[in-house]
């Protein structure tokens, strides 16, 4: 939709040491021009290359962001990184309810829409995940569960600027299966139609990015499937080629 600006996000979940720095490098210096034209680029390192990455993207406008936050500015809560840390030392957006966050760390969908509100509030771009298990889906459950979560996930206050959704189906992250287009395009119509009915006009500009085995040789066709609005990319991001391959299907 030309309304909409295409958003490929790479998250690279715990990857990367220093020695990656190269790697961010080289899509920060793809992204010039023609594609920086046609598409919003973004990625979501580990919280230790967070400072390097904002630096090096200074100017450019690759979006650097963390991979999850806690929900309040600061306090007692050890190993945890607030919105406002995310903010201060550059990133300008946060994944939350990424599903191995939900299965690993039992967050719930309230949990997810305080970490939400908490990136609102610090001005960063929420990436707010969702997705249905193997099981949901063979039980004709999907797009029940997808609804749920993106009831309970998404703050009251989102708009189009503030939050981006990204359905992952958790059974198609990092397995090499995918949806068939027709399943993506049902279930982003079926999230597109509930933007619409809690937010109104607003929720039409909503981006709603397809995640999961997303890579250079199925992205175009997965992209170009109704109401998706890009791609939040895992393994296939941790290589600049790659994840460049894929920003230019979309
Ligand atoms: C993800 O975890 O966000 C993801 C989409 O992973 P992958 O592309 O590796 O399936």
């Amino acid at each position: 939709d030309a309304a909409r600006k295409p958003l490929v996000a790479g998250n690279w979940k715990m990857n990367g040491l220093s020695a990656s720095a190269p790697e961010f490098v080289r899509i920060v210096g793809a992204y010039q021009g023609a594609l920086k034209e046609v598409v919003d680029l973004a990625v979501f390192p580990p919280a230790t290359l967070l400072t390097s990455f904002a630096t090096a993207t200074r100017g450019v406008g690759v979006l650097v962001g963390a991979q999850d936050c806690h929900p309040e500015a600061s306090g007692a809560h050890t190993g945890d990184i607030s919105p406002e840390m995310i903010a201060d030392v550059g990133g300008k957006a946060v994944i939350v309810g990424h599903s191995e966050r939900r299965a690993d760390h039992g967050e719930t969908d309230a949990i997810v829409r305080a970490k939400a509100e908490g990136a609102l509030r610090a001005r960063l771009l929420a990436v707010i995940c969702v997705g249905e298990t193997r099981e949901e889906r063979d039980g004709g459950k999907a797009l029940d569960v997808v609804g749920t979560q993106l009831a309970g996930s998404l703050p009251e206050a989102a708009t189009a600027a503030t939050v981006v959704v990204a359905y992952e189906p958790v059974w198609a992250i990092g397995t090499g299966l995918t949806p068939t287009v027709d399943d993506v395009a049902e279930m982003h119509g079926f999230i597109r139609a509930r933007l619409s009915a809690r937010f109104g006009p607003e929720g039409a500009k909503i981006r709603i990015l397809y995640g999961g085995s997303v890579k250079p040789s199925n992205a175009a066709e997965l992209l170009a499937a109704a109401d998706v609005d890009g791609a939040l990319v895992g393994g296939a991001s941790l290589k600049a080629d790659d994840f460049l391959a894929i920003a230019r299907a979309a």
